[in-house]
């Protein structure tokens, strides 16, 4: 059985250029994100589903395929496998939400954190400042703390007040900022120098994608090895559909899969769709969104600096983006909380207001198995109040119940 990290190097995405991995990186030298490579080599058939028996649930049973080499540096609040759970009132019982509101600070930025805190203190960092929409911020300042490392967020000033809170109580210092989130990313930028911080905004280091990819481990061996015909997404940065797909690759290259793939769908919301702009357009990249508005904070990402990485997975995958208006979105979390118990936030909504419009048009087959990615914990977005009064001194009409 092997267990250690088999990370090799780093490489940029654009040139191919090989960068040393043993040292503190953001972007390549020609200005793009990095990605981790292994010996896969060395894995194939080493590798198998027996080696993950007996290894703890959550993402660092992923050892060898992740960047950490000390486990002494790996900051843990202990990390779930998340749970699959099929709807039953949409689709032909093929429709499955994975679960990430359930991981420490309630969604899946735990898992691109975890790791990229983590790796951040092998390689000495004793300050990050990252720019987000919520809940990357409180998986910052969670993880950072664990870490013995100081953290600096900065947010738009409309972000989930939830978010906000949560990050300073786990020790994160907190900013909101008069901008959207790319303001926020120029204000980290700026400070890299005055402040001595390592930025750990999306995709301008290495290792945050590295830990969102273990979403597409989990999900293959959830599903026995075998992977669903379609994935929908909501998108912002893109970390996750990006590292997932990087992920399928390395699973096939050490032989736990096959060589098939779902379709790759980016949801995103009509007052922020960059990336269903470019895609419709046949474009390699995206434009900025001006103006970008949408309630699901998480998606509200008006530029993604993998916006190459994103398009390009879509269409090698067969897969398409998708935008859903502000109304699908919260008609489709009322729907999925009242007939099938389950509160999604609504980022987690807009993947299934994006799937019953893909099924109607004919984008997506009823008996395609997909899956459906709730990112976020329901429990922290505002929700509308249904509830009535009772006078506990006045008779009660019984009737009026009914
Ligand atoms: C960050 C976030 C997203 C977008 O994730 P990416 O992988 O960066 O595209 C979606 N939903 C929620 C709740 C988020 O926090």
């Amino acid at each position: 059985m092997v267990t250690a990290s088999h990370i090799t190097h780093l490489e940029c995405t654009t040139t191919g250029e090989k960068v040393e991995a043993g040292t503190l990186h953001n972007l390549s030298p020609a200005g793009s994100p990095l990605f981790a490579r292994y010996n896969l080599d060395a894995l194939k058939g080493r590798l198998t589903p027996d080696s993950f028996a007996g290894r703890d649930a959550g993402f660092w049973r992923y050892r060898e395929l992740l960047p950490v080499r000390d486990a002494a540096n790996i900051a843990s609040l202990g990390e779930v496998f998340t749970p699959l759970v099929p709807l039953r009132g949409i689709g032909s019982g093929t429709v499955v939400v994975k679960d990430e509101g359930r991981l420490p600070t309630g969604s899946f930025k735990a898992r691109g954190l975890g790791v990229a805190i983590s790796m951040a203190k092998e390689l000495g960092v004793t300050r990050i400042a990252i720019p987000t929409n919520g809940n990357a911020g409180a998986a910052t300042a969670a993880y950072a703390t664990r870490a013995g490392i100081e953290s600096y967020v900065f947010c738009p000033d409309d972000t989930p007040q939830t978010n906000v809170r949560e990050t300073a109580l786990q020790g994160g210092k907190v900013w909101r900022v008069n901008g959207m989130i790319d303001d926020c990313g120029k204000i980290v930028h700026q400070g890299e120098e005055a402040m001595g911080w390592f930025n750990v905004a999306t995709l301008r280091e290495p290792y945050r994608v590295e830990g969102k990819k273990t979403m597409g481990f989990e999900l293959a061996e959830q599903l026995g090895w075998e992977l669903p015909d379609a994935i929908f997404y909501p998108t912002g940065g893109g970390t996750g559909l990006i590292g997932m797909w990087k992920a399928f690759d390395e699973l096939e290259a050490v032989g736990l899969i096959g060589p098939k793939r779902p379709r790759m769908i980016a949801v995103q919301a009509a007052g922020c769709a960059p990336i269903v702009r470019a895609f419709a357009a046949g474009e390699d990249r995206a434009e900025r969104w001006e103006n970008a508005s949408t309630a699901a904070a998480g998606i509200r990402v008006p530029a993604a600096i993998g916006d190459f990485l994103i398009l390009r997975a879509l269409r090698e995958s067969g897969g398409f983006a998708i935008a859903v208006e502000e109304e699908e979105i919260f008609d489709a979390r009322a729907r999925i909380a009242g007939e099938e118990g389950l509160l999604l936030c609504p980022e987690g909504a807009a993947p299934v207001a994006a799937y019953l419009k893909a099924l109607e048009n004919g984008l997506i087959g009823k008996d395609e198995r997909t899956i459906i990615f709730n990112c976020g914990n329901g429990l922290k977005y505002p929700m509308p109040d249904h509830s009535r009064t009772l006078d506990m001194h006045a008779p009660i009409d019984w009737e009026s119940f009914a």
